[in-house]
């Protein structure tokens, strides 16, 4: 990044280490402890209400033509005004951070963020999961496929993604009940609690701009239609998406809940963290065909702490350490065969990379690699281990942008907590 932004200094007291430094500046929308919602910017630990800072005059525009925060409670509003709107706001919001003049107005906004509860920031449209790590996509052929080639022949040559269910995408903090459904139990499908729940560490692109049916986004213009980047959970039920999956895809085992971190990080602040992407091999063809430095230098964990961790007052432990800027199709190429067809962007749509996974044991994004379904189980400090998630287990996605500690941002951080989940009513 460059040395002139690292210089900066706001008149926010910014806590050494945090996520949320004044080159971040992330967006999302909080629940405040006497109900009312507001759509807020973060920096350090403390969020200013953007409406309330519009209200008062700091901002250029009133609340109503940014759309900060539309008649739902969203940031789709916003998102839709596109990347010229998104990067007034951000350099006006480093303008009034910066300027000490400014302290005694603003700082009565600041709200501290641990008395804020996040809730969704976007009405999510559509949502879309991609499959685009290499070493995930191989990992899960060799396990499902044992027999066959871990990449399907296609792999390479478009990003392989399906519709997900928008409707059920939570919050930070929702619980995750454990599904039910039916898979195959000695040899025979048998109705009852998944007994292969798994997580999906992903990063998550919302759409900003929208496009217009008919009309494809070149990969060199699908920048412009992002708003931004979260951290994405893609529960996962191995056990009712292996009997369920071909031909048509995943579709119960995933759709019962997708948790979403609070904080959009804007496309404009991971700018200084660009970097080439991996080479592919075959060359794609030209509507995939991305130059520069069209990837994003990212790095994830996954925590996990169980009801026994949680009781005797043990931390979370982090059970896996992964990195981004090696994933094999880039969220260009994604949006541009989102649309390769005439397929419409709206603003709020949600794409997701898919798992990422790296190289090495440590690096993956999911338990069913981690294990290897089962012979390789995950020693927690309880004493106990994980193949799968048992009830109680919390499980902590997060993220940050950036190799250096001195000079990276935070995406934040999504928690979800297994329940024992419900039976059919049919089943009681
Ligand atoms: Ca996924």
């Amino acid at each position: 990044m460059s040395a002139s932004l690292a210089e900066t200094v706001s008149w926010v007291d910014v806590p050494p280490g945090s996520p949320f430094p004044l080159h971040n500046l992330p967006l999302g929308v909080g629940r405040r402890t006497d109900g009312t919602v507001g759509a807020f910017v973060a920096i350090g630990d403390q969020a200013l209400d953007l409406a309330e800072a519009a209200g008062t005059g700091f901002l250029d525009d009133s609340p109503a033509e940014y759309g900060l925060l539309d008649a739902g409670g969203t940031l789709n509003g916003f998102a839709a005004a596109g990347r010229s709107a998104h990067r007034a706001l951000r350099r006006r919001l480093m303008e009034l951070f910066t300027d000490r003049t400014r302290e005694a107005q603003l700082s009565p906004l600041l709200v501290p963020i641990d008395e804020l509860t996040m809730v969704l920031p976007i009405a999510v449209g559509d949502y879309v999961d991609f499959y685009s790590s290499l070493h995930h996509a191989t990992n899960l052929g060799r396990l499902f496929r044992p027999d066959g080639e871990a990449l399907m022949p296609n792999w390479r040559h478009i990003p392989i993604g399906y519709h997900g269910r928008s409707g059920t995408i939570v919050p930070d903090g929702a619980d995750i009940p454990r599904p039910h459904g039916l898979r195959l139990v000695a040899g025979g499908p048998q109705y009852g609690a998944s007994n292969a729940l798994d997580i999906e560490l992903e990063v998550g692109f919302v759409v900003g701009a929208p496009s217009d049916r008919g009309y494809p986004v070149a990969v060199a213009d699908a920048d412009d239609h992002l708003f931004g980047v979260c951290l994405i959970n893609d529960w996962s039920a191995r056990d009712i998406q292996a009997y369920e999956y071909q031909p048509l895809g995943p579709f119960l085992g995933k759709s019962f809940a997708t948790s979403m971190s609070p904080w959009i990080v804007t496309l404009d602040a991971l700018e200084p963290y660009r970097v080439e992407p991996v080479e592919q091999d075959p060359p794609v063809a030209n509507y995939l065909h991305a130059t520069g430095a069209t990837g994003f230098d990212l790095y994830l964990e996954v925590l996990v702490q169980s009801e026994t961790m949680r009781a005797s007052g043990s931390e979370p432990i982090v059970i896996a350490r992964t990195g981004f800027a090696d994933i094999y199709w880039t969220a260009a190429q994604q949006l541009a065969h989102m649309t390769v067809n005439g397929a419409s962007l709206r603003a709020g749509d949600l794409f997701a990379s898919g798992t990422v996974s790296g190289p090495i044991p440590g690096s993956e994004g999911s338990l069913i690699e981690q294990s290897w379904r089962g012979e390789r189980p995950i020693p927690l400090p309880d004493g106990t281990t994980r193949s799968f998630l048992l009830d109680g287990d919390r499980i902590t996605i997060r993220g940050w942008a950036g190799s250096d500690p001195g000079s990276r941002i935070g995406l934040g951080s999504v928690t979800g907590t297994i329940t024992p989940g419900h039976l059919t009513t049919t089943e009681h």
